[in-house]
């Protein structure tokens, strides 16, 4: 008997934060693997965001391509209209991947209620609006298959190693990755019947901008040199002995949870930490 018609895949993605670091390495690797993309940062690095674009357009053989947005993902106004944006011009929303986050370096006994706002509107409510918008122009899309001939739509967040086990002094960061695996498994199980997925990535100890700056901050917190902190944090945590890099994290993100190999994976937050937690 013959099997029923499916549409080619018309995979698009949004990666927030992609300007540098593991967003980049994210949203490179799925233009890589026939995703069109949108890279998305804050207005400050709107000229590495054009680098992103270009590179990606540059090396594409036609059928994919990238486009930039400069959008604050903690005002849901500039989510929403990042996400128009990105169907008019690349097509069907099939992933969203919230990577967009900042760390804080601070004593909980030191920490005041700005610095509360300020971590969690962008690792939590950044992510919630990311997670929500995308889901509501998924639904209004329809079924995947008809829409973007993919099985299900994806949704995946940046969580944290310090989302399983927090680090002292990483405190509110480590609240908000907590909030991020609970919005997560929430998520999911409201929009399975969309079928529309819903995870997140766990990194451990990369070494991108975010941590050239926890390092500066835990180098005063505890007079080390620079650069002392990553190597003594790698050394002691991480079982396969070496600081990670953004691409280890694309390879989860990018070449897993963004293929049709995850379609059966929902609610969860997968570790690539190189063995720093066992779970
Ligand atoms: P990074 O600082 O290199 O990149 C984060 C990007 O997010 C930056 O380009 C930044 O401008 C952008 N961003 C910040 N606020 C934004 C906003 N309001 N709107 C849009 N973009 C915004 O950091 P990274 O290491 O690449 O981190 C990426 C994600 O991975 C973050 O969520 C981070 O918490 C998480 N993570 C990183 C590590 C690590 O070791 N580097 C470990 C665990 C989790």
């Amino acid at each position: 008997m013959a099997s029923p018609a499916t549409a080619a895949p018309r995979r698009t993605a949004i990666v927030t934060g992609s300007a540098r670091g593991i967003g980049k390495a994210i949203a490179l690797r799925l233009a890589q693997d026939g995703y069109s993309v949108c890279i998305n940062d804050i207005a400050a690095l709107a000229d590495d965001i054009n680098n992103v674009v270009n590179e990606i357009n540059n090396s594409s053989s036609g059928t994919t391509r990238a486009i930039g947005v400069v959008a604050d993902v903690t005002k849901a106004s500039e989510v929403e209209a990042m996400i128009k944006q990105t169907v008019e011009q690349l097509g069907p929303l099939t992933l969203m991947v919230a990577n967009a986050g900042i760390a804080q370096i601070k004593p909980l006994l030191d920490v005041t209620e700005a610095d509360i706002d300020q971590v969690f509107d962008v690792n939590f409510k950044g992510v919630f609006n990311c997670y929500t918008l995308a889901a509501k122009q998924m639904i209004a899309q329809g079924d995947p298959q008809p829409a973007a001939g993919v099985g299900v739509y994806k949704i995946v967040g940046a969580a944290s190693i310090v989302g399983f086990k927090a680090f002292a002094t990483l405190g509110i960061y480590s609240a908000s990755k907590w909030a991020v695996r609970g919005l997560t498994q929430a998520l999911a199980m409201e929009l399975a019947p969309h079928k529309i997925t819903v995870n997140t990535y766990a990194p451990g100890i990369v070494g991108t901008n975010m941590w050239d700056q926890i390092d500066e901050a835990l180098g005063k917190l505890h007079g080390r040199p620079k650069g002392e902190s990553i190597k003594q944090y790698s050394q002691q945590l991480i079982t396969l002995g070496r600081t990670s890099v953004p691409e280890d994290v694309a390879g989860l993100v990018g070449g897993f949870l963004a293929s049709k190999d995850s379609d059966y994976v929902t609610g969860q937050t997968m570790l690539v930490d190189g063995g720093i937690i066992f779970n």
